[in-house]
């Protein structure tokens, strides 16, 4: 039988507690089994992507909280994490100025590869991949269970930034370079720093003001250099200068980049039991890129809500196929880019095939894209009804 993939739309039309989307997710929380999946006394992690400065348009903080109470009641110890993207004390501060911290969510935020990125134990990864191994956050593959909470966006290197993105570069370590395990292989070749074509160059020095880590040294109408030992991969710059006019790229085609992300995602995910990773994709403030750039776009499309299961590549496929018929949001950089009907927006303004990743995935056996939808309008409501009337002040 097709797996079962719950979803929470947005719209709220009763003006009551049961239909908003906190309750949504509680009933949620509560049909998708967490209670099942978690063993008491083990350590859960609630693996979210914590933002960046000017990237606010993350998962709020009361959806975090009623996973990590969800976790609670099942008897298991949550911690809330991501890896570094910025060095790791830096980035909780960003996280805190987003809103995530131990009083907002109710658990400890821990950065899952260590403050310095470093701490992550090697999983090999399959054949086809672009390195033979990775090098696990080791917060995530030491933990017993995982609930991947997942903000939906567009993203640069996939055209779509889902759960597979979200527990593949979220998942691995960011600076272990000597080792040759770390998030950059996955973004580039032979783990090369991005080229710089100095005849496509205006000498702006955008690039060097948004790389998080000053690896970029400008000699003003001379000379950019990338120091390799320093730089992280990531292709913020890359991202950047294509409003420039491109004068620096990432040496990775589409296809490589996407089996590498599928191959990184299996290798996080082979650490787990079956059964004990549960996903849970908010489609929210669907901005165009990815939460790793210094800003964060208007919506292209209106807000869809919740999709959840145990199955990756069925709540990818149902996330996409909702995102497939959403019209897209005027005033937005979709009506910058000319498109006016509904259709894989994300996939068009990024220029990308959306469903690749999902088609390594499900032929790597990451999972099904045959799915049940099942919609989750309220919650149900208490055998004693509403609270008394004094509680509902
Ligand atoms: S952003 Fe591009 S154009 Fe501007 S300095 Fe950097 S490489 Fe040159
Ligand atoms: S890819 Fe670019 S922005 Fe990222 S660390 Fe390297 S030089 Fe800096």
């Amino acid at each position: 039988m097709a797996t079962e993939v719950l979803h929470a739309p947005a719209r709220c039309t009763t003006w009551e507690y049961e239909w908003s989307l906190p309750a949504k997710l509680e009933e949620i929380l509560r049909r998708s089994g967490v209670s099942a999946m978690v063993t008491p006394g083990e350590y859960v992690a609630v693996k979210l992507h914590l933002g960046s400065e000017g990237a606010f348009r993350t998962i709020r903080p009361v959806f975090v909280r009623k996973v990590v109470e969800a976790i609670r009641s099942a008897g298991g110890i949550p911690f809330v994490t991501d890896t570094t993207r910025i060095p790791g004390l830096e980035y909780l501060e960003v996280a805190a100025a987003n809103g995530y911290s131990h009083l907002t969510c109710g658990a400890p935020i821990i950065m899952a590869d260590g403050i310095f990125g470093r701490d992550v134990v090697r999983v090999p990864l399959g054949e086809g991949a672009p390195v033979a191994e990775m090098g696990v956050a080791s917060a995530i593959y030491h933990a017993g269970a995982m609930v991947v909470l997942t903000h939906c966006k567009g993203h640069i290197g996939p055209g779509y930034g889902g759960a597979i993105k979200n527990v593949a570069f979220g998942g691995v370590g960011r600076r272990t370079q000597d080792d040759g395990v770390n998030r950059g292989h996955l973004h580039s070749v032979e783990n090369l720093p991005p080229a710089w074509n100095p005849r496509l160059c205006t000498f702006c020095e955008r690039c060097a003001a948004v790389c998080p880590i000053n690896a970029i040294e400008i000699e003003k109408t001379v000379s950019l250099k990338v120091n390799e030992g320093v730089c992280d991969r990531c292709g913020r710059c890359v991202r950047i200068c294509h409003e420039e006019g491109g004068a620096l790229s990432m040496p990775i085609s589409e296809e490589v980049f996407a089996r590498g992300m599928v191959e990184a995602a299996r290798a996080v995910l082979s650490t787990f039991a079956a059964g004990k990773v549960l996903y849970l994709n908010f489609l929210q403030e669907l901005q165009p890129e990815c939460d790793c750039m210094p800003v964060a776009d208007v919506p292209v499309m209106q807000d869809q809500g919740i999709l959840a299961g145990l199955d990756i590549v069925a709540v990818e496929t149902a996330t996409l196929d909702l995102l497939d018929a959403a019209p897209p949001l005027p005033q937005s950089k979709a009506e910058d880019a000319g498109i006016g009907e509904a259709g894989d927006v994300l996939g068009r303004i990024n220029q990308r095939r959306t469903r690749l990743p999902l088609e390594y995935a499900a032929a790597l056996g990451l999972g099904e894209s045959a799915h049940r939808l099942v919609t989750i309008h309220s919650k149900r409501r208490s055998k004693v009804g509403k609270p008394p009337r004094e509680h509902r002040r």
